[in-house]
């Protein structure tokens, strides 16, 4: 079974979870940037708190016929 390596980084604040790539959980726009490519000042958009706010996630999700059962 192969696995999907999938980042992402959450507001410890109000809970926004920004997908790096997008499209897992949430639903975000294909061009979205790389967290790493988001520039210093980048604010949440739910909350306005600065990327230091931010714990990393990382998962590897099993996949199976591009579908992920959760
Ligand atoms: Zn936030």
């Amino acid at each position: 079974m192969a696995t999907k390596h999938w980042q992402a980084h959450l507001c410890v604040l109000c809970g926004y979870l920004y997908e790096d790539p997008p499209g897992v959980f949430t639903e975000a726009p294909e061009n979205q940037l790389q967290w790493q490519a988001l520039p210093d000042n980048w604010r949440c958009p739910d909350c306005g708190a600065k990327k230091s706010f931010f714990d990393e996630i990382e998962l590897n999700i099993p996949t199976e016929d591009n579908e992920i059962n959760l």
